[in-house]
């Protein structure tokens, strides 16, 4: 039987009582690319933006295999223990590259999935950074507007995914289990530098010394950075998503960062920081496809590259040429 057709209204005033149903079709049409649909998920977002915005939302990363969906489902059956609605996201534009790591695996968060204070969105696939990026601010508001307190969107930590999840949360942590010994080695500065705490998961049997010296490592570097704007200092520290040893530690850490950011309005601050810098990158990325895909230009662009490859005319009159062009319309 086909499933009956909510008006943009009707969708909105279920996900404000909390329908996840009616969730998931709003981020379907949010991930679609037709243009009626991309309409209606414009309307939706627009009527579920004034229940949004009452949420924490934590970024998790880590490369593949570091325990990111056993972490997830750990951390997220607690906070479900105490009281916390929690809806999962992903960030995952290499998924049709790196074929197999996926992300919201719903199979290592089989208690979280039957959790009815959850909701767990795997990632759309196959799309470009900026087009994920996008999916997951926009679901972000319709999970915050279902009612979900408690936001994560994951992302694996390769590439430039992290850089976009930053973008969107509050929070940023980093997943790491422990090495042969260098632990710092081949982590990237970048990504150190953007994380507001370091957790080394797998700490449990032979693993437990490993992972505390790996710790006390991290902290060390920790202590190397400048101090964050926010004012909070970032720290490392051990869990198990096995065992569940420090997992409530994790959540008591990212409870006090919100109680200092909350406190110094360095929360509100990132959010409307966080809102511009969507917007203007929005206007960049449809800047950039729109000239890249115009008919004309792609002609000119293969035309002038050779010309600049015979040395016939100048990287920057090339350029040039081609701006001069694509503005005329
Ligand atoms: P992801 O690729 O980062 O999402 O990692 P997964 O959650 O799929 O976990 C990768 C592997 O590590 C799986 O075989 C897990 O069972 C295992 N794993 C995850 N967390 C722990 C942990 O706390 N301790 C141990 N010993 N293994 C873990």
């Amino acid at each position: 039987s086909r499933k009956k057709q909510l008006s943009s209204e009707e969708m909105v005033s279920k996900i404000v009582q909390g329908d996840t149903v009616t969730l998931s079709r709003a981020i379907t049409l949010i991930e679609s690319t037709h243009p009626n649909h991309l309409a209606k998920a414009n309307e939706v977002i627009k009527g579920c933006l004034p229940y949004a915005n009452a949420s924490v939302r934590i970024g998790i990363t880590g490369v593949p295999g570091v325990g990111k969906s056993t972490f997830i489902e750990a951390f997220g059956k607690h906070l479900t223990s105490i009281g916390k609605k929690v809806a999962v996201l992903a960030v995952d534009p290499s998924s049709t590259l790196s074929h197999g790591s996926i992300l919201g695996d719903k199979t290592r968060m089989e208690e979280l999935v039957k959790d009815e204070n959850a909701y767990i969105r795997p990632s759309a696939s196959g799309e470009s950074l900026g087009g994920v990026a996008r999916k997951t601010r926009e679901s972000i508001i319709l999970c915050e507007a279902c009612g979900f307190d408690t936001i994560i969107v994951e992302t694996v930590g390769v590439g430039q995914s992290e850089t976009a999840v930053h973008s969107m949360v509050d929070f940023f942590l980093l997943l790491k289990i422990s090495g042969a010994g260098d632990e710092l080695q081949g982590i990237k500065r970048g990504i150190m530098e953007m994380a507001d705490a370091i957790v080394i998961n797998k700490a449990d049997g032979d693993n437990i010394a490993k992972a505390k010296l790996a710790k006390t490592e991290f902290n060390r570097a920790l202590h190397l950075f400048p101090a964050k704007k926010s004012g909070w200092t970032p720290m490392a520290s051990t869990c198990s998503a096995y065992t569940k040893a420090g997992i409530e530690d994790v959540w008591n850490t990212i409870s006090a960062y919100f109680e200092l950011v909350k406190n110094n309005h360095y929360f509100e601050e990132k959010r409307q920081e966080q809102n511009q810098f969507w917007m203007m990158e929005t206007i960049n990325e449809h800047l950039k496809s729109s000239f890249y895909n115009h008919p004309e230009i792609v002609r000119l662009l293969e035309e002038n590259k050779k010309a600049v490859q015979n040395n016939e005319i100048s990287p920057f009159a090339a350029a040039m040429n081609l701006l001069q062009r694509y503005f005329k319309d």
